[in-house]
């Protein structure tokens, strides 16, 4: 790979479907590596360890976090959810772009640290569809279910910081959106520089 690779970070409240947007994003794409989160979370029917996520306890949660083996973490209703380091940094160092799936306080903590990483929210244009969204997958109890809503509305609020609005009715036009921005990204001057080095005027 002869371009540097970017940092994709797409956040949005749960439920806004962001999950099946990524997956699409990353389909056919070589170039894009999602970064693996470790979460103290039960796994969901029909998700995978190392897949969707590194399942942890508590106990090891906090060790990673002692040991600086996570390059952002945050607690998001009641669980602990970070990104572990070492992928992310070996596969920036390979030329692979990273597309991290996390909350706002994650994304503002890469943001820090990278200042170049592209920030991209995810919505539905109704926010009504949020719940709806959360009650259909039938994975969270009520009480987890207004948590979530409580979230996404403080979330919302942090949607200015970001680079990008994706709205989300129809997953294919969403990945779509994601696509040209990260294609946009890459087509910036100042990444595509290089490629104007060798003209000269004699
Ligand atoms: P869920 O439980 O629905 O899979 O995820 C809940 C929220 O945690 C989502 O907004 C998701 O983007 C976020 N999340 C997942 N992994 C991470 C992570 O490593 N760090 C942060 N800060 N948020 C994460």
């Amino acid at each position: 790979m002869n371009e540097s690779g970017k940092l994709i970070v797409v956040s949005g409240p749960s439920g806004a479907g962001k999950s099946t947007v990524i997956s699409r994003v990353m389909e056919n794409d070589k170039s894009v590596v999602f970064s693996v989160s470790a979460t103290t979370r039960a796994p969901r029917a029909g998700e995978h360890e190392g897949v969707d996520y590194f399942f942890i306890d508590k106990k090891h949660f906090e060790s990673m976090i002692d040991n600086g083996e996570l390059l952002e973490h945050t607690q998001y209703v009641d669980n602990y959810y970070g990104t572990p380091k070492l992928p992310v940094l070996e596969n920036l160092s390979k030329g692979f772009s990273v597309l991290f799936d996390i909350e706002v306080q994650g994304a503002m903590q890469i943001k820090k640290q990278y200042p170049e990483a592209i920030l991209i929210f995810v919505i539905p244009s109704d926010f009504s569809e949020i719940e709806k969204r959360l009650r259909k997958r039938g994975t969270d109890s009520e009480e987890k279910i207004q948590q979530r809503i409580k979230t996404a509305k403080i979330e919302y609020l942090m949607a200015l910081n970001y680079d990008y609005i994706v709205i989300n009715d129809d997953p294919d036009l969403a990945a779509f959106e994601i696509k040209a921005i990260i294609t946009a990204e890459k087509c910036k001057t100042v990444n595509r520089k290089k490629y104007l080095t060798e003209v000269s005027l004699s």
